[in-house]
């Protein structure tokens, strides 16, 4: 069987082979968190445009400046003023933070390390030339590219793009994404479940991790355990640009997922997987889209996505796809788990000098509540049957 990180392995070529780029749209910088830019942004101008004085204080000639020094103040320079006065050796200028370092001064002394005197000022100690003063053009030249294609757009790379006059973007089309549930004990989440039903939670959940990558869910509702129902909802759900479907994929009699997308062409690329919780999770290759069968257990779904659809998903985005953000924690309490299997169990995880991680009680892959605690998976690898405490293990904090 498949280790998860070779699954991720298949994953991520055969949706890369699928799709060419995605199709693109222009769009406000207000609307463009989490976005992928799909254009190159230029600097319009030098940055900073202008020397810029980054204290406030008085702008001089630094040669001038030693302990003791007595400057002639001869006005003043506030942010956005057009700098006009030279600066002649014995004088200085009163100047503001983010104004233009004036004509004749190489540096600027902290208002902090002068007293003022009338219009004269003493300094309490020499500066060197260029103190407090960013040169024009050092932080990007104009015409040099701010932002390459293929950005992540969070709120720096917005500013950037503002600071440069960007204010439209052209970006990746988010992909659409059909969710679809199965079971005939399943009932939508708005409705009261008969006793031996449940409500439909996968598809919410299923839709929420789609929006934390910024790809548009396409709620398909749920299909009974039917060849019928199935195809036709399957058959709606092609259409998206890739298709998720929770439940269904077991050994069960009534697990039809796989027949359905047989009838429908599809290349199975895996449809087991040696983890725990979601072994019997589906990648499947159906008329050039990618489709997903996670088993139905909620926590399962939820795994199985964060580990195989994620990074699908942000390939479709026109993104690359992220590695798994494994940090490293001291367990602190002794774990048995049945080896063969690399466990993702719900836990905590205390941030700190030296982060700790505790697995919490659950009932197994059904137990939405515990894993509604976590902050976390704890990572138990496929080799190793206990682990004792104090020992460092992986765990993955993403998307919780
Ligand atoms: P399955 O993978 O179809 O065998 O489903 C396994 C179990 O997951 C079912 O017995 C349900 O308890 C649960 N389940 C299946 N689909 C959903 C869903 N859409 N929302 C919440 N729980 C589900
Ligand atoms: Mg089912």
């Amino acid at each position: 069987m498949l280790s998860y990180q070779q699954a991720r392995e298949l994953v991520v070529p055969r949706t890369t082979a699928l799709s060419g780029k995605p199709q693109t749209e222009f769009i406000s910088i207000l609307n463009g968190l989490g976005r992928i830019l799909a254009q190159e942004i230029i600097a319009d101008r030098d940055y900073p445009p202008f020397h810029r004085s980054i204290r406030d204080g008085y702008a001089v000639h630094a040669a001038d400046t030693h302990s003791g020094a007595t400057l002639r103040c001869i006005g003043e320079l506030k942010a956005g003023d057009t700098p006009s006065t030279t600066v002649q050796p014995g004088t200085c200028l009163h100047i503001m933070t983010g104004a233009a370092l004036p004509p004749g001064a190489d540096a600027v002394i902290m208002i902090e390390h002068t007293q003022r005197n009338a219009d004269t000022v003493t300094l309490d100690r020499a500066i060197k030339p260029g103190q407090h003063v960013v040169p024009r053009g050092s932080e990007q030249a104009a015409n040099e590219t701010v932002l390459t294609k293929g950005t992540h757009l969070g709120f720096a790379q917005i500013a950037a793009a503002a600071q440069v006059g960007a204010a439209q973007l052209t970006v990746y089309r988010r992909p659409r994404i059909g969710i679809l549930s199965t079971g005939d004990e399943v009932v939508d989440f708005t409705s009261a479940p008969g006793p031996f039903q449940i409500r439909n939670s996968n598809s919410v959940s299923l839709a929420a991790q789609v929006e934390t990558l910024h790809g548009e869910p396409v709620l398909l509702g749920n299909a009974r355990d039917t060849h019928e129902d199935l195809h036709a909802k399957i058959a709606t759900g092609l259409q998206a640009d890739a298709l998720i479907l929770s439940g269904g994929v077991s050994a069960g009699k009534y697990d039809f997922v796989e027949p359905v997308l047989r009838e429908f062409g599809a290349e199975f690329i895996f449809d087991a997987v040696a983890i725990r919780p979601g072994k019997p999770v589906v990648f499947a290759l159906c008329q050039s889209k990618p489709v997903f069968g996670l088993p139905g257990n909620p926590v399962s779904t939820m795994v199985t996505f964060e580990l195989f659809v994620r990074p699908a998903i942000e390939i479709l985005s026109g993104s690359d796809p992220t590695p798994l953000p494994l940090l490293e924690a001291v367990l602190t309490e002794r774990m048995d788990e049945k080896p063969g299997l690399t466990h993702f169990l719900p836990a905590t995880l205390e941030y700190g000098d030296d982060p700790r991680v505790t697995p919490l009680r659950w009932q197994g892959s059904g137990d939405i509540i515990a894993m509604s605690h976590a902050n976390c998976l704890l990572v138990i690898p496929a080799d190793r049957e206990t682990i004792n405490a104090g020992e460092r293990v992986q765990v993955l904090p993403r998307g919780l």
